[in-house]
């Protein structure tokens, strides 16, 4: 029986790999990838690598969950290293559940590889912190993109209410309905709201609005790489924020702390 690995490729910039992510695709025999994964990454795997792409972008499924999940287990059956690449995190929203539960049930061992998830790659992008102090005690991963292809029924008054940093996934086609549901659970209309295509990637884009604005944002970005959309108080740019960033960034911030602590 092979290896069996879940990995996490991360946002996309091939850097954010974890080196263990790295190791693995040049070890590995058989790779089964989605169509989230930089092709920058899949050029990292070893050459001779049985490389699949089982890709499924919102509505248009190259294949099946069980069909995916049937592959991995007929791959994993045979000698070798057999790595599933997730975009992201395997564990956030990328179905590592059913394909867990299809190894466990053939008897097949297998590791989680954590990735780097589009929420903090975003964060990292924007230099806005999710959980700013005084601004968000919490932060929500949603998914805009229930089982039926619609927006699912969240608790929009317990998220409005608890005052966390909202990170939506698949969010992109529902995001009007997102705000609709947010702003009748009793959320300021005016709640910072950032859509950001493609985060971490050569072509990424940024749209700074409002929870009522997000619909005209979003058909103003027409995107067409993933968006993450990011909702709460701790987006507000503050002036201490501005001042930080700006305290940080030139090299004579660095040699001054430097002076400081000799
Ligand atoms: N497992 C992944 C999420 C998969 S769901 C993770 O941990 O990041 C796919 C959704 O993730 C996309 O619709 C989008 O909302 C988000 N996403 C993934 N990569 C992204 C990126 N580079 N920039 C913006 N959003 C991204």
């Amino acid at each position: 029986m092979a290896r069996v690995f879940l990995v996490g490729a991360g946002p996309g910039d091939p850097d954010l790999l974890t080196m263990k992510a790295h190791r693995l695709l040049t070890q590995a025999d058989v790779v089964l990838h989605d169509s989230l994964v930089d092709r920058r990454i899949i050029a990292m795997i070893r050459a001779g690598a049985t490389i699949i792409d089982v890709g499924k972008r919102c509505g248009r499924h190259a294949a099946t969950q069980s069909q995916i999940s049937a592959l991995l287990c007929r791959h994993a059956s045979q000698p070798g290293i057999v790595l599933r690449l997730k975009g992201g995190d395997p564990m956030v929203f990328g179905r590592a559940t059913e394909e867990m539960a299809a190894l466990e049930a053939a008897g097949i061992a297998y590791e989680i590889i954590p990735g780097i998830t589009a929420a903090t790659a975003a964060a990292a992008a924007l230099k806005i912190s999710l959980t700013r102090r005084g601004a968000a005690r919490a932060v929500h991963f949603l998914t805009g993109h229930g089982a039926d292809g619609g927006l699912p029924a969240h608790d929009w008054v317990a998220l409005t209410q608890a005052g966390g940093t909202l990170a939506v996934y698949m969010g992109g086609q529902t995001a009007g309905g997102t705000a609709a549901h947010l702003i009748e659970a009793g959320m300021a209309p005016n709640t910072p709201t950032i859509a950001i295509e493609n985060a971490s990637l050569p072509g990424e884009s940024i749209r700074h609005g409002s929870i009522a604005a997000l619909p005209r944002m979003l058909a103003e970005m027409n995107p067409a790489g993933p968006v993450l959309v990011l909702i709460g108080e701790a987006l507000r740019p503050t002036d201490a924020a501005a001042q930080l960033r700006r305290a940080v960034k030139p090299a004579s911030g660095l040699l001054a702390a430097r002076r400081v602590a000799r």
